[in-house]
């Protein structure tokens, strides 16, 4: 098949059609096992840790939408930390990852509270700034993991500058890639050796199912993290395969509306008396703007916002009648979320001060729905949480 734009991909790409049948739907193979016809002849299946066909047909299409140069090289898991864990396996004890200053809260914990029990050490590193980045790099670091626009701040970090740095000095280039997707942003080309997803966000899209995605750029790490993949088992089912392969076939549509969307979110934020900060990378004034625009596609659908002194942080959640207060992301309904005390709560309070998850920050995800009824909902619980 031959297609030179994403959008077909997003339909065509990896295993589309069922061979056997031509269902133009991956059929999902609910079976933890597949009959052998003689010792040792298997007709390409053994057992579905290993290999099943409804997730090996979404592993063939993140694969190739990422650019991966062999559908082999994509792999879904249980959860977007599930995917992270098992990359995170193919390091030792004694190495050192840097980590952009602020990820994703689940990514800084499994670090610090997991990994730390087999000798791994992480440090926190800008990597939105490349000189302060290569002053970080010690003998011991082996990977760095970055998120652009890095969650909540929307940070953006020039994931080609870092992986040059990266390179020179032998580290891996780890980009999770969840806020954009392959449809905004294609880390592999930038540069990166590995992307992870929290499928769970827009590549699913419709806040159903919990997943993971890792793809990486070579063989030898391929056959690596297959081994991983099949040793500690954190697999995605066949159902959730199949849920995600449909997810993506509008991930286009979707993106397009949700960042027409943010772009009329963020301008009405900024006017917005009471806001006193917004932070969405698609906005010319936005620090990470040109950064951003040379990566990527636009600025995404996320976008944070700081509510003023004189307003009710919680009257502000309570009073919202349309958006729902909710952690995740992503998904076609519009949410809010409080970092501080909800995804990032497991990063200590003084480094979150540190990096800015101040308690006035507020995360919204834009949905699809019609954004003029989005803004009037924010500005009306904006209204109700005003105390002066
Ligand atoms: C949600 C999220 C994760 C974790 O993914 P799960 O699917 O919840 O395990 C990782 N990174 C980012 C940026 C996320 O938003």
């Amino acid at each position: 098949m031959s297609y030179n734009n994403i959008d077909t991909a997003l339909i065509h790409g990896g295993i589309s059609i069922d061979e056997r049948t031509g269902a133009v739907n991956i059929p999902i193979y609910q079976t933890s096992t597949y009959k052998q016809d003689g010792l040792g002849k298997m007709r390409g299946y053994e057992y579905s840790r290993t290999g099943n066909p409804t997730r090996e047909a979404l592993e063939s299409l993140i694969a190739e939408l990422e650019g991966g140069k062999d559908k082999a090289w994509g792999f879904a898991f249980g959860s977007g930390m599930a995917a992270t864990t098992a990359v995170l396996s193919l390091f030792h004890s004694g190495d050192r990852i840097l980590i952009s200053s602020n990820v994703y809260g689940g990514t800084f914990r499994v670090l610090d509270k997991v990994f730390d029990h087999f000798g791994f050490t992480y440090r926190i590193s800008d990597t939105d700034d490349p000189e302060a980045f290569e002053k970080e790099i010690t003998d011991d670091v082996k990977a760095v993991i970055i998120e652009s626009p890095a969650n909540p701040l929307m940070t953006v970090t020039d994931i080609a500058k870092i992986s040059r740095i990266a390179h020179a000095h032998g580290i891996t280039v780890i980009v999770d890639n969840t806020f954009m997707t392959p449809y905004l942003q294609r880390p592999l080309e930038l540069g990166a050796d590995i992307v992870v997803h929290s499928a769970t966000k827009y590549l699913g899209g419709h806040s159903d199912v919990v997943a993971g995605l890792a793809v990486v750029k070579d063989e030898d790490t391929a056959k690596k993290l297959a081994f991983i993949q099949n040793s500690t088992g954190g697999v995605l089912p066949p159902f959730d395969s199949f849920l995600l392969i449909r997810g993506i076939k509008t991930l286009g549509v979707r993106l397009d509306r949700h960042t027409q969307n943010v772009q009329r979110a963020a301008e009405f934020l900024k006017g917005r008396e009471g806001v006193s900060r917004v932070y969405y990378p698609g906005l010319k004034d936005d620090p990470g703007y040109e950064v951003n625009k040379r990566q990527a596609k636009n600025g995404g659908a996320m976008i944070s916002f700081e509510l003023d002194e004189g307003y009710d942080i919680d009257k502000f959640f309570e009073s919202l009648e349309l958006v729902m207060l909710a952690e995740s992301l992503g998904g076609v309904e519009s949410l809010v979320c409080h970092p501080s005390t909800m995804t990032h709560a497991s990063i200590p309070q003084e480094i979150r001060e540190k990096v800015g998850i101040t308690e006035r920050l507020i995360r919204l995800s834009v949905g699809i729905e019609d954004i003029e009824d989005i803004i009037a909902d924010i500005d009306r619980a904006i209204e109700k949480a005003r105390t002066v």
